[in-house]
């Protein structure tokens, strides 16, 4: 594959590119891996602050307002740093003794997400309205990876979603997620029929581009045929010949789009699908239906968006299940069985499905959630309402409020005080502006990630913090990338392009909805925004380091090497349409997520654990009163989840 890290070192093309373009990007940290000291040379999180020795803190300042931030946002400069001197045993050296603040909690959060907003949400339905909550979050926005994205082009507001995209999830919500959309007031079935918004691309298809450093030609191939979602008219055949593939790869690729073998001739069902989950789609491809090795390139990405990984690391069973081809003569009954992951259980459970999308994504729950907490933080109460609603972040850490949210807070303690089994109130410590500071409370909810939660409780057992430690989180990125028009998309006759080769492996216009008094782009002319993926996986690793190893190639890599690279795949990508990255992009926003979807399990890199022994369901365990929540604690990235652990969490409070 092209070597792209050295590419994002290549300026000869800069001022062609429109590198030294003075686009909105007020992060001027270029993202690599600073200390704690580092975090002060923020320009967000406080350098003048300290500088001025102010109490005032950042979220409390005019003009906070971090979702109209660009640059590189997500795990944004300011927001690690803690968590890893925490990690590199250097904080409590670097921060001194923690300075109480006086304050007594009925509940405090760590984790201002989903699953901590939500049993915020819970615990206040169930303690009463005077309920005292402290939330608390490292970020310097709330919602987790539910995070708006606010461009203003050309004078009118773009929403996307910087993380979580969708209420969808591979089974129903449960009664409790339900219920908690529905006293936001989210009928998310509702919603998609009133306000599915597709319509505006009819006519655009979906496209491959072929990069010449992986299929040793350059070209955009327009009316790919797919499956899904990207259904497109194009046929294969007709496709394959347009593309710089072999003609050995487009024959084998017909065979396996089209092809209708049993490749297991003569085996069980049930023994199929063993093997199946046992073998990576890749191998399957090469092994079993003896592909030639040049058709791997080009499905190699394609599993990207879903698992964070590619083709080399997911199990072809799983890949049957959310209807790759190659499967077609081999007679597998679509009925739930062992060996899938999570995800691909839910494709082949029979259900009710139902998707939305909010202009933000699920930053809209976050949002409602935080309206629902903390009253005067913003206006409205419908779901339409909060799509351009503005949030006073100055209301969500008011004395006056019960519920407060304290953005730019790394928890790195919470222990009892006293013996945990009969201890009535915890200490929960984090930091803040290169200080230390505690708080008391009745409880703790750790809404935070399952790696994080050994350093912050100590005493912990053994067995218990191996467990937290097993799943690595899925490390990607989705770069915003603010558009003066789409025109060269039209002219293509585009509205997504599959890279399969490229530093971002897909870019696609963002999905429209007109909601409330929110209006996505309608014509070619107008400014939109479009999403690209990157998944910065190593093939050749298992899973796990696979995720390691891009969670560190995420934090060392300089928001200006993104940048390159995007521009660089603009031109090279849409540059037959008249797109010109120098005039043509206003604005990019790097959303990076080293620690992304929680890790789920599969059989071909996790043991087939008996019932109740996973590592979440040890990890999950109650500590007197500290419980977890978050998705991680389900070993499932969806939001639904995120709130139903939120709700056991709380309950584990109030049962014991
Ligand atoms: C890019 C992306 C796209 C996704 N798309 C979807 C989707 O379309 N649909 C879907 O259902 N799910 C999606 N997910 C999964 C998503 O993770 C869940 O839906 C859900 O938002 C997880 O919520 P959470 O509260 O468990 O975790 P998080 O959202 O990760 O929130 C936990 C919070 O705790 C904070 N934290 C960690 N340690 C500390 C500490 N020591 N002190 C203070 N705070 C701390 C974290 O920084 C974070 O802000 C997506 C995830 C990603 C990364």
């Amino acid at each position: 594959m092209a070597d792209f890290a050295n590419k994002g070192r290549d300026r000869s093309r800069d001022r062609e590119l429109g590198m030294q373009r003075n686009i909105t990007r007020r992060d001027f940290l270029n993202g690599m891996a600073v200390g704690v000291g580092g975090a002060l040379a923020s320009p967000w999180l406080g350098g003048l602050l300290a500088a001025q020795g102010s109490i005032t803190s950042a979220q409390d300042r005019p003009g906070y307002y971090p979702p109209t931030l660009n640059g590189m946002r997500g795990s944004h400069p300011g927001a690690f740093e803690v968590a890893h001197a925490l990690r590199d045993g250097t904080f409590w050296e670097e921060a001194g003794r923690p300075v109480h603040t006086g304050e007594e909690y009925d509940l405090v959060v760590v984790g201002g997400g989903i699953s901590g907003l939500a049993a915020a949400y819970f615990y206040r339905k169930q303690a009463g309205p005077s309920a005292r909550i402290l939330i608390l979050d490292n970020h310097d926005d709330f919602g987790g990876h539910a995070k708006r994205n606010e461009f203003h082009l050309a004078g009118r507001m773009l929403l996307t979603n910087g993380g979580t995209v969708s209420i969808e999830s591979p089974f129903p919500y449960s009664r409790e997620a339900r219920g908690l959309l529905a006293e936001l007031g989210i009928d998310p079935p509702a919603l998609q029929k009133k306000y599915a918004n597709a319509h505006v691309y009819s006519g655009l298809g979906f496209a491959y581009f072929f990069d010449k450093e992986t299929f040793g030609n350059e070209r955009l191939v327009t009316n790919a045929p797919g499956g899904g979602r990207q259904a497109t008219s194009g046929k294969w055949p007709d496709f394959l010949a347009r593309t710089p593939l072999s003609a050995k790869a487009q024959e084998d690729i017909i065979r396996i789009q089209e092809g209708k073998v049993d490749y297991m001739e003569g085996v069980s069902q049930e023994q199929k699908k063993a093997r199946l989950s046992k073998m990576s789609y890749k191998d399957f491809l090469l092994n079993v239906v003896k592909a030639h090795a040049d058709v791997i390139p080009f499905y190699q990405s394609r599993t990207h968006g879903l698992y964070g990984i590619g083709i080399d690391a997911v199990p072809a069973l799983d890949c049957w299940a959310i209807h790759f081809p190659g499967f077609q003569g081999m007679g597998l009954d679509r009925v739930p069985s062992k060996g899938l992951s999570f995800t691909a259980l839910g494709e082949v459970t029979p259900q009710e499905e139902f998707h939305f999308h909010f202009p933000d994504g699920n930053a809209s729950i976050a949002r409602m959630l935080v309206r629902s907490l903390v009253p005067g933080s913003t206006s409205g109460n419908t779901a339409e309402d909060i799509v351009t609603a503005k949030m006073d972040y100055g209301r969500l850490d008011h004395r006056d409020s019960p519920i407060r949210i304290r953005l730019n807070s790394t928890a790195v303690l919470a222990r009892h005080i006293g013996d945990s089994a009969s201890a009535k109130q915890v200490e929960v410590v984090y930091g803040r502006d290169q200080k230390a500071y505690s708080v008391h409370a009745k409880a703790a909810v750790l809404a935070c990630w399952n790696m994080v939660i050994p350093y912050l409780c100590p005493d912990l057992p053994a067995e218990q913090k191996e467990a937290l430690h097993y799943g690595v989180k899925v490390p990607l990125v989705y770069s915003v990338v603010g558009l003066r028009n789409w025109t060269a998309f039209h002219k293509l006759g585009v509205r997504g392009v599959s890279c399969p080769g490229m530093y971002h492996t897909s870019m696609n216009l963002d999905q429209a909805v007109n909601i409330g008094d929110y209006k996505s782009s309608e014509s070619p002319e107008e400014p939109i925004l479009l999403h690209m993926l990157r998944t910065p996986c190593q093939p050749g690793l298992s899973a796990r380091e696979q995720q390691r190893a891009g969670h560190y190639e995420l934090l060392a890599t300089p928001f200006e090497t993104f940048e390159r690279n995007i521009r660089e795949q603009f031109v090279r990508v849409l540059g037959g349409g008249g797109f010109d990255p120098a005039r043509d992009i206003e604005a990019i926003t790097v959303n990076r997520w080293p620690h992304g979807y929680a890790y789920e399990y599969n059989p071909l890199w996790d043991p087939d654990w008996p019932e109740g022994k996973r590592p979440c369901d040890i990890a999950r365990r109650s500590f007197g009163r500290i419980t977890i929540a978050n998705s991680d604690a389900a070993a499932a990235a969806y939001t639904d989840q995120a709130i139903d652990q939120g709700y056991r969490a709380v309950q584990e409070l109030f049962s014991s």
